[in-house]
């Protein structure tokens, strides 16, 4: 068999591998994706849902750089909400719940349409490499795969093990085969591996569940699509369920805690803190009046659901008992018990903020290997690192996000800065800039870069332009039309009787006030696209905030763009402690930005490397 070359080799169709592949072949390289099923490309692990508080953020950007988890969600979502609409636009999180097959399947059909991917079945077994330069990678089958720039997207697979009670079973997730011998080379380029684990809930038949015993939670009856390229969400909407557990729940755990994997001192990996299973909730949180338990459809024609709350890793038989002390779930069947499982993660630290191995040309590593949890942080590394693996296979520098610009610049710079002690979820309360980084601005932040990075379709990049010519000149246009107080009075607009003309613009920033207000002032406006003037009314909300940000901003971007070169010798630092000195030296930051966030750097020091590098490179 003669071997295959490639520009940009990805391992791993979940949701890193999909986005990485994509966004390679988008740029322009020739891209395999390989993966052990090609029938489980896109496949949801564990809720079925898209989305939420700052993950949805992340949706919004992958979709600003052409991704396709977006559109993907917005063909496959079957309960779309708002999450926080009573909160400022700055912190509403998009969500839906997703029919699972119809997810699963639009992830295909979106990869299929891009020319120049080639999905490849196979198990990934090794790397193949000179010294520390990465050539491809071996298959199971004997098989070898050649290219200069390889993305892993393991996900749960490297060296994962299910537990259920102190049943052990070595898989990937359930009924899939874990991935074996890749740990072993990563370690091999001197790489410090982990161990994480996380948990899922058993699947219930939605025909066993006592519906009319149920509160009910509809979707949005305005719901939202994710993407920018979806003009209206025409999948079917559903509710859901919700239901609690009880004093009798709470009984049955406690008095079987011993027996759960995560209890019995069978799992040495640390679980999500914000995706407690309900031992940990029961354990930490205690009776309460009982947690919250949401029972998702996981889809449209499908009678599994998904009991959102209720993670566990108890024997089957005792899943069985606490899940019918539920309300509505008394007779329920289980058609497959809840699981927890373990698996090898790289340290972070050890990568640079394009997603690339310090010290390793070509390696490239996103999604769940790196130690975040959840579709939408690895989709939104999957696209950086299927970037820049695309940049190097050209001959291109490597590419990253900041803090300032996305959330996908606060995760990767958390990621690669700090490391990761659990495993990372995505909140708004992460990015110091919210009020400029929001859901509803991604495109606006991200597109142009994309365009210019050559990420972007020549589809999305008309209809932005576009987008953003009506939106720049109705902005323009509500700073020019003015009014004086009586004449907004007249429009029963009242405001403060002090002879001042104000700005339909400044009328927007107030919190009170919306665009019928100032349509009814200036009748012309009524003409604006509703999506435009939606957009527009946000900025002018934040107009004042943003202003005040732009300085502390300006200032972490100068220092961002202050780079450290990767050999730099914080030895000859001297002034600086040996402590900080060591802690520099292994975590090898990029920029001062990065090293001002290293913990113990004082303002001191970070003065102290400036003025070093200042005087020396
Ligand atoms: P995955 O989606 O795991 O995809 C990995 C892909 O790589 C698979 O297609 C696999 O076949 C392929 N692959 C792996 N190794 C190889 C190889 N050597 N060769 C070829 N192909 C390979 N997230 C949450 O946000 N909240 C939760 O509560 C939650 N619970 C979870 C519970 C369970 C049991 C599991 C399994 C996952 C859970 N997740 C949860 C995590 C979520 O599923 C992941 O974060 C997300 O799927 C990670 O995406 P990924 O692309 O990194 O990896």
């Amino acid at each position: 068999m003669s071997a295959r070359h490639f520009d940009v080799i990805v391992v791993g169709g979940g949701h890193a591998g999909t986005e990485a592949a994509a966004a390679a072949a988008r740029m322009g390289a020739k891209t395999a994706l390989i993966t052990h099923k090609a029938a489980t490309i896109g496949v949801m692990s564990c809720n079925p849902a898209i989305g939420g508080l700052g993950k949805g953020h992340l949706v919004r950007e992958i979709d600003a750089l052409d991704g396709i988890m977006g559109r993907a969600a917005d063909e496959g979502g079957i309960q779309f909400r708002m999450l926080n609409r009573k909160k400022g636009p700055a912190v509403w999180g998009p969500r839906t719940q997703a029919d699972r097959k119809l997810y699963r399947l639009a992830v295909q059909r979106l990869l299929s349409d891009i020319p120049d991917l080639e999905v490849v079945e196979g198990g990934v077994v090794g790397l193949i490499r000179d010294s520390s330069v990465i050539k491809g990678v071996s298959l199971e089958s004997g098989e070898e795969l050649f290219a200069p720039a390889v993305v892993l997207t393991t996900g749960t697979f490297l060296n994962g093990l299910i537990h259920i009670g102190d049943r052990k079973i070595a898989a990937g997730r359930v009924g899939e085969e874990p991935a074996l011998g890749l740990s072993a080379d990563l370690a091999s380029f001197g790489l410090k591996l982990g161990r994480l684990k996380t948990g899922t809930p058993a699947r219930l038949d939605r025909k066993t569940i006592d519906w009319t015993a149920l509160e009910v939670q509809e979707a949005d009856a305005d719901p939202i699509p994710f993407s920018f390229m979806t003009d209206a969400i025409v999948t079917p909407q559903i509710a859901c369920g919700i239901t609690r557990t009880t004093s009798e729940t709470h009984r049955i755990i406690r008095d079987n805690i011993h027996r759960s994997a995560m209890y019995s001192g069978q799992i040495e990996g640390v679980g999500p803190r914000y995706c407690p299973s309900i031992e940990d909730k029961i354990s930490r949180f205690g009776d309460r009046d009982g947690h919250q338990i949401f029972l998702e459809p996981e889809g449209l024609d499908d009678d599994t659901v998904y009991p959102n709350g209720i993670s566990t890793s108890l024997p089957e038989e005792v899943q069985e008992q606490f899940i019918r002390s539920i309300p509505g779930l008394e007779k329920v069947r289980i058609l497959q018990p809840g699981y927890a499982i373990e698996y090898d993660f790289v340290d972070p630290q050890q990568l640079d903020l394009s997603l690339a191995v310090k010290g390793v040309t070509g390696l490239f590593l996103a999604g769940q290997i790196n130690g975040t949890t959840g579709y939408e942080e690895a989709g939104a590394q999957g696209l950086l690192a299927g970037i820049n693996a695309a940049r190097l296979a050209a001959g291109q520098e490597g590419i990253s996000f900041s803090r300032t610009d996305s959330y996908i610049g606060v995760m990767v710079d958390d990621l690669t800065s700090r490391g990761v002690a659990e495993p990372y979820r995505m909140f708004t309360s992460r990015a110091e800039y919210r009020l400029s980084l929001r859901s509803d601005n991604a495109d606006m932040r991200l597109t142009p870069f994309g365009i210019s990075l050559g990420c972007v379709g020549q589809e999305r990049a008309r209809k932005f332009t576009n987008y953003r010519e009506q939106r720049e000149s109705v902005y323009a246009l509500l700073g020019e039309l003015t009014a004086s107080p009586n004449e907004m009075a007249s429009a029963e607009v009242p405001i403060n009787q002090d002879g001042r003309r104000r700005s339909a613009r400044e009328i927007l920033s107030y919190p009170d006030r919306n665009w019928s207000d100032i349509a009814r002032v200036w009748p012309e406006l009524r003409a604006v696209d509703a999506k435009i003037a939606e957009a527009v009314a946000i900025d002018c909300l934040y107009h004042v905030y943003l202003e005040r940000q732009s300085a502390d901003v300006e200032s972490v971007r100068s220092e961002e763009s202050r780079a450290i070169p990767l050999d730099f010798d914080y030895d000859s630092l001297s002034g600086l402690s040996n402590e900080l000195k060591l802690k520099l030296g292994a975590q090898r930051p990029q920029n001062v930005a990065q090293a001002s966030r290293i913990e113990g750097m004082t303002p001191a020091a970070v003065a102290l490397l400036v003025a070093h590098l200042r005087k020396n490179t």
